[in-house]
């Protein structure tokens, strides 16, 4: 079923719409409220700025090709200083199309964190329950399945256990995954329950238009309500849009709603849109062992251990360990050496096993935009690199527990697990080490109007027909990989708005 209109195919130079619901984005916020809003009966218009991809598209086209498809700023967007990557994906289905489907709830310490520290309402596990619950229904985590551990993830996972760290195989939004190791490339087998497979196409069932290649540009206000949305059109005849609508949600993730209403000129009395910026920062430390792993087979991510996350507990440096391995490009990036010892390296690249090791960061970042680009201003702080540092060493352990000849991180290797000692925060500084960062949050965040732009349920402050449903709204970090809160929020959003709307008497039909 061909569920999108594909907006870039249209002859017309300026394009009118009206709808009664407007969502800008069709990721993880946009896509989950567009289908809830379009079961309540709302006509419902999702635009997106990124194309159609369905499952086989990529195939046989090579990673770097993929990758420039399905990413926004073909997968090399960079922070102010150019050492810090941030990974987004630009499609039907965002990031969902591209991520790596890992599902956890907020943990309670951190979602308590949010009420106390936010004085956020309706965010604590209990109240989000109900809305974790509808998603799950649809997009259905499971445990990965034992067959499709590869020996990289079972490494990993007797490395915790023999550790004695806390431990557990990673539920994943899948449902006839086949481990075939190439989930930040999209899933040819449409294996991977993202949005583009399963809330996009139920909410057109429900009535739903959703529209590739439109770019929304600018707010239009009028008073205090959006009046109308202005955009682009990709495609070579130039054209442009406007649609107007009784409400607007704005999700196009947390670089890109800021950018929004930053270029639309709109200022709220908070002075919060596009600081408190979050990425969860991660390096891969990799392995070598003598005998062959091919650890970009199967599953890439499918085991952790929490043993270090102290929830809650910024002080402590929160440290989460991941099996992983990112197919042949990805992973081959990440490692070791220059010149012929790179070249020694990459032909031991079968025998290579490889971890995420992701920080809760201390840091806060800034995004700027300008006419026709934006600045992230994001530097990780000296605790952040000792934190990323501790979480290096941790990791050397498990490899060195289970055998591994050498241990990489960044461009230094260590042969035995004393040298693990000499790995510092000097050997995180810009440009000593690749960072990466793929869950940016925080830069519209909700909680109370002096301090914040949206409501806790979404609503900005000083809009009245206007929302924001997507990971910039989460008051603080959410701990752990976040699309699964992203979603659970966006449900209880579109329920608020529902409510709200048949409260004032609004509908139309
Ligand atoms: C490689 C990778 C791996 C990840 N792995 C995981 C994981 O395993 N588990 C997990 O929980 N999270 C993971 N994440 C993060 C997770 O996917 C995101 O946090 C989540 O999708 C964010 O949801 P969102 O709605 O805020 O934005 P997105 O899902 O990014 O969607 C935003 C959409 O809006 C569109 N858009 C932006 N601006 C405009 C505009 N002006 N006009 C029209 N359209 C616009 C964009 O093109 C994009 O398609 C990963 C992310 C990446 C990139
Ligand atoms: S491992 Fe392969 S089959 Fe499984 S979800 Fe990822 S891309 Fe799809």
């Amino acid at each position: 079923m061909n569920f999108v209109t594909d907006g870039s195919a249209t002859t017309d130079k300026k394009i009118s719409l009206k709808t009664e619901i407007c969502i800008i984005g069709s990721g993880a916020g946009g896509a989950v409220a567009g289908f809830f809003l379009a079961q309540a009966g709302y006509e419902v218009t999702i635009l997106e700025a990124g194309h159609f991809h369905p499952p086989g598209s990529q195939e046989g086209k090579s990673e770097t090709h993929i990758m420039a498809t399905l990413y926004e700023k073909s997968a090399m967007q960079m922070n102010a200083s150019q050492d810090v990557m941030i990974l987004q994906g630009r499609a039907i289905g965002g990031s969902t199309l591209v991520n790596q489907a890992v599902c956890y709830r907020l943990p309670e310490q951190i979602a308590d964190k949010w009420t106390m520290d936010h004085q956020v309402e309706g965010k604590t596990l209990a109240d989000l329950s109900q809305y974790y619950e509808k998603v799950e229904k649809v997009i259905t985590p499971k445990i990965t399945p034992e067959q499709f551990l590869n020996e990289n993830n079972k490494i990993a996972m007797r490395g915790f256990k023999e550790n004695k760290w806390n431990n557990g195989y990673m539920k994943r939004n899948t449902s006839h995954c086949v481990g075939c190791g190439s989930c930040p490339m999209s899933c040819s087998i449409g294996a991977k329950n993202s949005m583009d497979r399963t809330f996009l196409p139920m909410a057109h069932q429900a009535g739903a238009k959703i529209i590739s290649g439109f770019q929304a540009t600018e707010i239009r206000l009028k008073k205090n309500s959006i009046e109308k949305i202005v955009g682009k059109v990709s495609n070579k005849d130039k054209s442009s849009f406007e649609i107007f609508a009784d409400t607007f949600i704005l999700a196009g993730g947390a670089i890109q709603t800021p950018v929004l209403l930053q270029r639309s000129k709109y200022k709220d009395k908070s002075g919060q849109i596009g600081k408190n910026l979050i990425i969860h920062p991660f390096i891969f430390p990799q392995a070598l062992f003598d005998r062959k792993l091919d650890s970009f087979k199967g599953v890439p991510q499918a085991v952790y251990s929490f043993e270090f996350a102290h929830f809650g507990h910024k002080e402590l440096g929160s440290i989460l360990l991941y099996g992983d391995f990112e197919g042949f490009v990805g992973s081959a990036f990440q490692m070791s050496g220059v010149g012929d010892n790179f070249g020694e390296n990459l032909a031991n690249f079968r025998h290579l096993a490889q971890s995420l090791v992701i920080i809760n960061e201390t840091a806060r970042g800034v995004i700027t935009a300008s006419a026709s680009d934006y600045k992230i201003e994001y530097e990780l702080t000296d605790r952040d690199r000792e934190t990323l540092a501790a979480a290096a060493r941790h990791m050397g352990n498990v490899f060195f527990s289970q055998g591994a000849r050498k241990y990489f991180v960044g461009n230094k290797e260590y042969k035995n697990p004393q040298d693990l000692q000499k790995i510092s925060a000097a050997d995180m500084e810009p440009y000593k080490i690749n960072i990466i960062g793929a869950h940016p949050m925080g830069t519209c965040r909700m909680g109370k109007p002096e301090n914040s732009v949206v409501d806790s349920y979404g609503k900005i402050h000083d809009l009245e027909n206007g929302y924001i449903c997507d990971a910039s709204i989460l008051p603080d970090s959410t701990g752990v990989n976040p699309q699964l809160t992203i979603m659970a929020i966006a449900a209880q959003i579109a329920e608020r708005i529902d409510l709200k709307l048949k409260s004032r008497g609004e509908r139309k039909k």
